[in-house]
């Protein structure tokens, strides 16, 4: 019996030997119960957001390939939304017409909690959305996602003066200009994403909470218009 625990232990985490070992220890010890808990709590949490990014990175792929699979039973799907939604990823992206995250991950109804400002800035607003989505559904992943030749960026890039409301909301993505290395928009759309990650985290107790418990990982993006591929930065 306690063959196949170890059986099943060494199956799942194979990737993950030390905590095999202390899995296996604790069971020689006849007290499990604890150690189970607390590997399958970590188990879990990386399977969470790892699942959710594996499912974003296939849906990309369908849709830059244009294998994008058919839907056909999203009247029932929406008949079951009615009574609650349980998105697996929020998408923060910029408001352009040509960045539709359901169609860009080949998503359906209910799927993506999509929350868009030009330039994917990190402010008030788009932060207590995205805090409601993580303490109201419970989602693991956020991916900031910004793109090729987005009008906000290069906008701030040219430090253009817009009126006070978009000045207000291109000063956010001035600190990524500042940090370019060089003149190019989508370069400092690339720094505008990970400044907007780390913006998050910095900004909502919510957010930093569940980073620093591992209950939630913010991966930046960058989706190209041209084809269609979003690169993610999973470093950060
Ligand atoms: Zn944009």
């Amino acid at each position: 019996m306690i063959d196949s625990y170890i059986g099943a232990a060494a199956k799942i985490f194979s990737t993950r030997f030390s905590e095999f070992l202390v899995f296996k220890l604790a069971i020689s010890q006849h007290d499990f119960g604890p150690y189970i808990d607390a590997i399958m709590d970590t188990y879990h949490k990386e399977v969470t957001w790892n699942a959710a990014l594996r499912r974003l990175r296939n849906g990309n792929t369908r849709y830059h390939r244009n294998t994008t699979e058919d839907k056909p039973n999203e009247e029932n799907r929406r008949a079951t939304l009615v009574a609650g939604q349980h998105p697996f990823a929020i998408i923060l992206t910029c408001t352009d017409s040509r960045v539709v995250p359901e169609f860009i991950f080949d998503a359906g109804i209910g799927e993506l909690f999509v929350v868009r400002v030009a330039g994917n800035v990190a402010n008030s607003s788009s932060i207590a959305s995205i805090e409601f989505a993580v303490v109201q559904f419970g989602v693991r992943l956020i991916v900031v996602m910004g793109h090729e030749s987005c009008g906000a960026v290069e906008a701030a890039f040219n430090g253009s003066d817009l009126g006070d409301n978009l000045n207000d909301l291109l000063a956010y993505i001035k600190p990524a200009v500042g940090q370019a290395t060089h003149a190019d928009v989508d370069a400092v759309s690339r720094i505008n994403c990970r400044n907007s990650a780390q913006v998050l985290v910095r900004e909502s107790d919510y957010v930093r909470e569940a980073v620093d418990t591992g209950d939630v990982r913010i991966v930046p993006a960058f989706y190209n218009l041209g084809s269609g591929v979003v690169d993610f930065d999973d470093r950060v």
